[in-house]
């Protein structure tokens, strides 16, 4: 569900990857360690941009608490994001007594908040009971990406509803923990002002069922339909303009973490000022002051305009 940062060779003892950074701790920036787990991996598998299914293998219930005690040593973080490559709820992929005795060690650790994600059918009344009773401080990521039924169903492939996402998240709050609201920028076939549109409107849809908002700027992963439209030139990723139009509309909180900006698969403008956005993007999400866009210019803007003016009349096709 979530985009990561460098992979690791498959090896069922090894995360698939390990990284610290910098979190939003109830209005404080926290320390943040993010593990992603190797496990079998998402059971969907269906989503038009998601490569996640080639992280995928067979690991034991060992090999589970072994990657996560390895990537936990010496822990001293406040938040801690255990992922894997689909669903941390999903018993088949991490089954549940493995599950919360991570979970109580992160406690005991003194960790205050644990970041998990789960697809809405895995988020149970007695799923989450059991999460919340063993865990400090749950946080629930769903990867919502729109609140757009048509573009969530039959242009991403995610196969639920947006009553799936408002029922999981009465379920997630109903065991006190909080929700946090996964939307991607530019789905496929979506034009550039389109998909901003979208991203907007998704933000305020989704607010009120969601403690926090992650923005996800799409880009192309390996092997994935998206891929292969990008390489006939059908696909473009959001431009980082694009980002802070959505960053300063949507409510807050809302977060976001420019996984590749400036990369031709990632996020980018021109080239020059794609760092610049980037940083700015970064520090959004830990001050929330929509002033740290103030004076972000670059030669690159006017064709973004014409961009979004022209791609309305172009059936979804990129011009840039
Ligand atoms: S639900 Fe979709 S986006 Fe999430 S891991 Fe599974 S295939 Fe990927
Ligand atoms: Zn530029």
């Amino acid at each position: 569900m979530t985009v990561g940062k460098a992979r690791t060779p498959k090896d069922p003892r090894r995360p698939v990857a390990v990284w610290r950074s910098k979190e939003l701790l109830d209005g404080d920036v926290a320390g943040a360690l993010t593990i992603i787990l190797r496990t079998r991996g998402c059971r969907w598998r269906r989503c038009t941009m998601c490569g996640f299914a080639a992280e995928g293998m067979i690991v034991s219930a060992d090999d589970l608490i072994y990657q996560f005690r390895s990537a936990t040593k010496g822990l001293s973080e406040r938040v801690v994001k255990i992922y894997t490559s689909g669903s941390f709820l999903d018993e088949k992929e991490v089954p549940s007594f493995v599950r919360d005795l991570m979970l109580r060690e992160l406690s005991a650790a003194g960790v205050e908040r644990v970041v998990i994600e789960s697809r809405p059918e895995y988020v149970l009344g007695a799923t989450m009971d059991s999460v919340a009773s063993a865990g400090p401080g749950i946080e629930v990521g769903i990867g919502l990406e729109t609140s757009n039924d048509i573009i969530r169903e039959h242009v991403i492939g995610k196969g639920f509803a947006f009553v799936d996402f408002q029922e999981a998240s009465r379920i997630v709050h109903a065991s006190g923990s909080r929700v946090k609201a996964y939307l991607l920028l530019k789905p496929p076939l979506l034009s550039e002002g389109g998909a901003i549109l979208d991203a907007i409107n998704s933000a305020r849809e989704a607010r009120p069922f969601a403690d926090v908002l992650s923005l996800n700027l799409c880009n192309i992963q390996r092997g994935t339909p998206l891929e292969r439209m990008w390489e006939r030139g059908e696909y473009r990723p959001p431009w980082l303009w694009s980002a802070v139009e959505v960053l300063l509309n949507a409510p807050t909180p809302i977060i976001c973490d420019p996984v590749g900006a400036g990369a031709r698969r990632g996020p980018h403008n021109c080239g020059e000022c794609d760092a610049l956005f980037a940083q700015a993007i970064r520090r959004h999400a830990l001050e929330q002051d929509p002033s740290v866009f103030d004076g972000l210019e670059c030669s690159c803007r006017p064709l973004w305009e014409k961009v979004i003016e022209l791609e309305e009349h172009s059936f979804g096709t990129p011009l840039v």
